[in-house]
């Protein structure tokens, strides 16, 4: 899309939402066979995959750490999830990914319980739409769940920016791209702040009340992610045992 004249007219942003508003959010919990855990996630136009392994045997064995589990986490973007081709494979920008989103996770992950081993979170970006670095922390913490992995809590993640002036949640592409300002950031439940970056320039004033309103965001994720595990394990308690 070329640059548009405005991205905002009358209050309301291009794809009709207001300020406040998230895209559209759908999340499903244990949909992959193999891994221990699993979370599919539709955020806007972003679709993701996060897969859990673990509590598992550290390889290579010097990595292993004798008081507490380490957590992996590799952010993958597909060769067809963006508009230009992809070259497969790492890069700055996801290792960089991997690194700050394993940190907004770490700290609610009950380590000590498990010396020597890893946990290892997948996140594979099928299709991008901007802000795909908090739907892959979101998608890995129902992950991180359904595995049973010990936690202290959840971690939710949104992004809020500036774009015409205004500070605005949940930026889409075209939003992200000819914006002014992109805020990524997550909350775990007791409200402690485990990721914020920030590309763009916003004034002091704006910047807190960017991320009051990316903590009600994230407030809104977590309800959404609960309702996930509900979704599976409510279902699971209520099915009858089948008879021998
Ligand atoms: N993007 C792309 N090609 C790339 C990297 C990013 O088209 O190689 C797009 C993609 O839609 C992504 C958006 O740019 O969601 C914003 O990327 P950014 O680095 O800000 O991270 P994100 O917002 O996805 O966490």
């Amino acid at each position: 899309m070329t640059k548009p004249e405005k991205l905002m007219i009358d209050g309301k942003r291009l794809d009709g939402r207001g300020p406040n508003e998230l895209r559209p959010i759908k999340f499903k919990a244990g949909v992959l066979k193999r891994a221990d855990g699993s979370c599919y996630l539709e955020f806007g136009g972003n679709k993701v995959m996060a897969a859990v392994y673990g509590p598992r045997e550290v390889h290579p064995r010097h990595l292993q750490n004798a008081s507490r589990a380490i957590v992996r986490y590799r952010y993958n973007m597909a060769a067809f999830s963006v508009e230009e081709r992809k070259r497969p494979g790492p890069d700055r920008r996801s290792i960089e990914i991997s690194k700050v989103s394993r940190e907004a996770l770490e700290s609610v992950v009950l380590e000590e319980l498990y010396p020597r081993s890893a946990v290892d979170i997948f996140v594979e970006i099928l299709q991008a739409d901007a802000g795909t670095r908090v739907a892959g922390i979101n998608a890995a913490s129902v992950a991180l769940a359904d595995a049973g992995i010990p936690m202290r809590c959840l971690v939710s993640a949104c992004s809020v920016g500036k774009i015409d002036g205004e500070v605005v949640l949940d930026l889409n592409k075209d939003e992200d791209n000819y914006g002014q300002a992109d805020l990524p950031v997550a909350v775990n439940q007791f409200g402690e702040v485990t990721l914020c970056q920030m590309d763009g320039h916003l004034t002091e004033e704006e910047f807190g009340k960017a991320l009051d309103m990316a903590v009600d965001g994230c407030k809104k994720l977590h309800e959404m992610q609960k309702q996930a595990l509900v979704e599976k394990y409510g279902t699971m308690v209520a099915q009858p045992a089948e008879e021998e």
